[in-house]
């Protein structure tokens, strides 16, 4: 089979590897149907994630059609079509009986495998370990460019964002950061009634995406920002600042419009220390959350796509085939840039 392999940093190849196979009785085999690339694989290229090394098949999301079922394997069965996530949970560690298998203890301390401590998505084939607990099975009416956004990207942005926020009826949401993250915290939020969700970026083309993802106003970075944004509330700031892009001046920025009592829920992946004011947060009651999805989620997820409250496809701007795949990567390296959010890769 062919496959997308990390050869060490700045460099990958689309190339021939042996096939995906069966290696426990828990596993399946998936035939890849549609995948797409995070933030997190460019990452990984740069060279950001050492515990990827050489040799290792990229991708940790994707959509497929079941090839090959492990003995002990009772919930799937050849030909289910299905949604990989990216999160693997065996299912009876104390972090998945918690309802937190981004720490899943049996599959190395973190369920985040696919394209990190495993073989990844970005493959014809892929093995998938403990499917029963893992994969989940996709509604007919729910289709394959729809799904493969539940992978990864919307349930972050509902999970860490929209929940952990604590979004409730009549909030004022701010989402800083209209990239495909912050971009699945808009569409999710007005799950919760909302009454406001204000998008602030530095790029037209998301923030007009914002807009028609169901946000209610739209700020275009400037020296003003925190002002036009606070002047968008009663005064006082929002209820959950949404933080979607993980620099140190975009968290100071969801510190700066959170009101007294209210939340700051971190998304972004942080690659430097953030210095906080703390002298001012502590008084002000306000709660920080942060964390690793745990693509718990993805059940309720599917239910909203497949009743049309999640137009998830809107998600996905460009479409490629596995021999195109550079040129996926250098459209979405440059997403802004390139009018792009999500990338869909097929066959
Ligand atoms: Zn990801
Ligand atoms: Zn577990």
């Amino acid at each position: 089979m062919k496959a997308l392999v990390y050869h060490g940093p700045g460099s990958k190849a689309w190339e021939d590897v042996p096939d995906a196979q069966v290696q426990e009785p828990t596993d399946v085999v998936v035939k890849v149907d549609t995948t797409t690339i995070c933030g997190t694989d460019l990452h990984i290229l740069q060279g950001d994630v050492a515990a990827v090394t050489d040799g290792r098949i990229l991708g940790h999301e994707a959509v497929g059609t079941v090839t090959e079922v492990g003995d002990a394997v009772r919930g799937f069965s050849v030909g289910d079509r299905v949604l990989v996530p990216a999160i693997t949970k065996c299912g009876r560690c104390e972090y998945c009986q918690r309802g937190i298998p981004s720490h899943c203890q049996t599959v190395g301390g973190i369920g985040w495998i696919f394209g990190h401590l495993i073989d990844g998505t970005q493959a014809e084939y892929v093995r998938v370990p403990y499917a029963d607990t893992s994969l989940y099975a996709v509604p007919e009416s729910v289709t394959n460019e729809q799904a493969i956004f539940l992978a990864d990207s919307l349930p972050t942005g509902y999970e860490v964002g929209v929940l952990a926020g604590g979004v409730r009826p009549g909030d004022t949401v701010a989402v800083v950061g209209a990239g495909a993250v912050g971009l699945s915290a808009v569409l999710t939020t007005g799950l919760w009634g909302a009454s406001k969700v204000i998008a602030i970026d530095s790029n037209k083309f998301r923030l007009e995406r914002a807009i028609e993802f169901g946000a209610t106003d739209a700020i275009e970075v400037g020296p003003g920002t925190v002002s036009d944004v606070v002047g968008l509330t009663d005064g006082l700031g929002v209820d959950v600042a949404i933080e979607a892009v993980g620099y140190p001046e975009t968290l100071l920025t969801a510190a700066s419009l959170v009101r007294p009592g209210g939340t700051i829920a971190n998304v972004g992946v942080h690659g430097t220390p953030v210095e906080l004011p703390m002298q001012d947060l502590w008084i002000a009651n306000v709660k920080l959350t942060m964390g690793l999805v745990d693509t718990v989620s993805i059940p309720t997820l599917l239910k909203m796509v497949a009743s049309g409250r999640i137009p998830a496809e809107k998600m996905g701007t460009h479409s490629f085939t596995f021999d195109q795949i550079d040129e996926a990567y250098d459209v979405f390296g440059n997403a802004a840039a390139n009018l792009a959010l999500k990338v869909v890769i097929t066959p």
